[in-house]
């Protein structure tokens, strides 16, 4: 019985089953999936003579003789003299008179622990013990799992041996297709191996169907999503555009990046389906030009256009950018949390007197909906999920064009899960005139220097970010920290020349040190984290990172990319007084190079996947056994095949219950 209460096996109370629920196992489905975190290979059998100094493996002894013996206060040590052919040696148990009862004179046993040598005897402590068997020799390659307090490993083992034949109820999701192509084993043979490892060949076969299962069903689940929208076609048509008419919009030329994207956002929105587009570009790339493009095309073809982001700030700053841009052209509104007439606004947008409406998340509530919605546009997706993107789209009367904006590099193969649902067009170049961001780490004893640096450009009129140091988990221990940043800085700047920005701060307030900070009136902005996300100001030129080593990568980065937006040449200091090992790669990475997928594919390394991308806050289920920044040429495969099963009919329709069960299963 898959779906049994574990108490329903044998040993295990309410007690012990506590434990497990510890672990997240309740059933005995839980517990088969319960996948080991690693292997332990003893099958090698050593000699005491292979033990120089220390050796931990398997052993195979004769015993000698058993005795007791009674030591300091009321301890006990059972003394196993034994000899394994090429030495003698001990094995030694203390306080544990039930040892004793184990082993007998003249018997083989097999052994396993770390033997040392003490002179010409060899010694082991509470090794595990196990009669020898000249059929089923040594102990095997041993599955480790993760633990709790309360549950050993040999706990979990019993515990699994207990419920193996209930493996023979569980089902193969993989297609019969697939199984075939590759030859995998059933699901119910390759947990049962994993378990249970016989050797090491059909050990990796194991491990290979079920990384392989992992993959597939994540991508097909975002394929099958992909291809849902892909063939929904458009119930509108744009106007055709020229490149030509956009220059009036902007006081620059188009980089030839932003121009190559922009023909492929424009194909998409004049083609009859619907877009579903994600624009990935590094911080200061010129994203937003691309999204005033693509909202001008709509607007004049007589559309309106919604455009998400995560902050408010954000949102505020694109409504100025958009603005500006489409001056005369469009009417643009903001609708944030703090938007004071709501029910106003609300009717303008439903009867069309609004032609862009920016905002943040409040774009989702209920009162939202429009008149002829046509685009939605999303900066920063990563904070947004696909399910948020979906509500969106559903304001208007009908599916609308996506175009998604990211400014966080991400390799290749995460972008491949990520954002599997979407077509990707990436920025791939800088505007002309910038210059790299000169990066250091600055040692304490050097911090004076930089404050002179610092006050120096500040008379020349140039301005600088500090950020605070990271206090996770605590809004108020990070405004602390902020505060004393600037108490720190008061008397070596200036009190007129300093603000602070924290996320406690009313939006409001917000607003206005950012608008005098823009306005250049504030040269010093000391904030918590919230610079992290998307300002836009060329003047800034500097920017003081202090405890760098509580930050990630991406997140220094995406720090450092709020300077050198303009043409003068920018700086970045990274303040770590003793990094450790992690920070320290971190740091010098960061100072070497700018390439922001560079310095992604070193996060993914340094990190691991889950992380960086919070799969968790997308709704991608954790993986359990696959892992992205190993197996990407698994997952190329597994796309290969799911598109090319997406794609053939007889397989989609008589799979339907896979593909309903695949999206119950992923709660994107
Ligand atoms: P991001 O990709 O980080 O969203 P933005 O769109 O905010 O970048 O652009 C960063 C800055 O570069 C803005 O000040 C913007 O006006 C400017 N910019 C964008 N495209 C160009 C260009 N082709 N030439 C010069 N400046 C540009
Ligand atoms: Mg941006």
């Amino acid at each position: 019985m898959l779906h049994a209460a574990l108490t329903t096996l044998k040993g295990i109370g309410k007690k012990k089953a506590s434990y497990y629920e510890r672990l997240g196992l309740k059933t005995i489905e839980d517990l088969l999936f319960h996948y080991p975190k690693r292997f332990e290979d003893r099958r090698e059998v050593y000699h005491f003579s292979d033990v120089t100094d220390e050796l931990r493996g398997t052993f195979h002894v004769y015993v000698l003789h058993v005795s007791s013996h009674r030591i300091k206060g009321n301890q006990t040590m059972v003394k196993i003299a034994v000899d394994d052919g090429s030495a003698k040696g001990d094995l030694v148990f203390m306080n544990a008179p039930f040892a004793e009862k184990r082993f007998e004179s003249g018997r083989a046993y097999d052994v396993y622990g770390t033997a040392k040598r003490q002179g010409s005897r060899v010694t082991l402590f509470h090794p595990e013990v196990k009669g020898h068997n000249p059929d089923d020799p040594g102990f095997g390659i041993v599955p480790h799992y993760a633990l709790t307090d309360g549950i050993s490993q040999s706990d979990l083992r019993k515990t699994l041996t207990l419920c193996v034949d209930d493996l023979e109820a569980i089902m193969d999701p993989l297609p019969d297709e697939i199984l075939k192509k590759y030859a995998f084993m059933t699901k119910a043979e390759a947990i049962k191996t994993l378990h249970f490892p016989k050797d090491e060949g059909v050990l990796k076969a194991a491990r290979r169907r079920l990384i392989y299962e992992e993959l597939f069903h994540l991508q097909m689940a975002l394929l099958a999503i992909k291809s849902a929208l892909k063939h929904q076609k458009k119930n509108y048509a744009y106007k055709r555009l020229s490149q030509d008419t956009l220059n009036s919009l902007f006081t620059f030329d188009l980089t030839q990046a932003q121009k190559r994207v922009l023909d492929e956002v424009f194909s998409d929105m004049d083609s009859d389906r619907l877009m579903n587009r994600l624009l990935q570009g590094d911080v200061g790339s010129g994203k937003t030009a691309v999204a005033i493009a693509a909202t001008f095309k709509a607007v004049g073809s007589g559309y309106q256009v919604a455009v998400m982001a995560p902050t408010e700030i954000l949102a505020k700053q694109h409504e100025e950018a958009f603005k500006k841009s489409l001056e005369g052209f469009a009417s643009v509104a903001l609708l944030s949390g703090q938007t004071k007439d709501k029910q106003g606004l609300y009717e303008a947008i439903q009867n069309g007197q609004v032609d862009v409406l920016v905002g943040t998340h409040a774009l989702l509530q209920e009162g939202v909906a429009f008149k002829n919605l046509a685009l939605v546009i999303t900066d920063e997706q990563h904070r947004f999920g696909v399910r948020q993107r979906e509500t969106l789209t559903e304001k208007g009367q009908y599916p609308t064009d996506v175009l998604v904006m990211s400014a966080t590099p991400i390799p290749r193969t995460l972008s491949l899960i990520l954002y599997g649902d979407l077509d990707i067009s990436i920025i791939d170049q800088y505007p002309k005139g910038r210059q790299p961001i000169k990066t250091y780490h600055v040692p304490d004893r050097k911090k004076n220097d930089m404050y002179l640096f610092i006050k120096n450009k500040i008379n020349q009129g140039e301005q600088v970010y500090f950020v605070a140091p990271l206090i996770e988990m605590s809004e108020t221990l990070s405004l602390q920290s902020a505060q004393e940043l600037y108490q720190e800085l008061v008397p070596i700047l200036g009190e007129n020349h300093l603000a602070l920005l924290h996320g406690q701060m009313k939006a409001k307030e917000k607003e206005a040190v950012m608008q005098a900070f823009k306005a250049g009136k504030i040269k010093a902005l000391v904030a918590t984290t919230v610079v992290e996300v998307g300002i836009d100001v060329p003047q800034a030129t500097m920017m003081v990172i202090t405890h760098a080593e509580r930050f990630g990568l991406s997140q220094l980065h995406q720090l450092r990319g709020r300077v050198g937006r303009g043409t003068l040449q920018s700086y970045c200091f990274l303040l770590a007084e003793k990094p450790g090992q992690v920070a320290k790669q971190r740091i010098e990475t960061l100072v070497k190079t700018q390439d922001g997928f560079e310095i992604a594919d070193k996060d993914l390394e340094i990190r691991g996947p889950g992380e960086i991308i919070g799969t968790k806050q997308h709704g991608i289920p954790e993986l359990k056994i696959a892992d992205l920044s190993r197996h990407a040429s698994v997952l190329m495969r597994v796309q290969m095949d799911a598109k090319a099963l997406l794609a053939d009919e007889a397989f989609t329709s008589c799979h339907k219950d896979y593909l309903v069960w695949l999206k119950s299963k992923m709660v994107i």
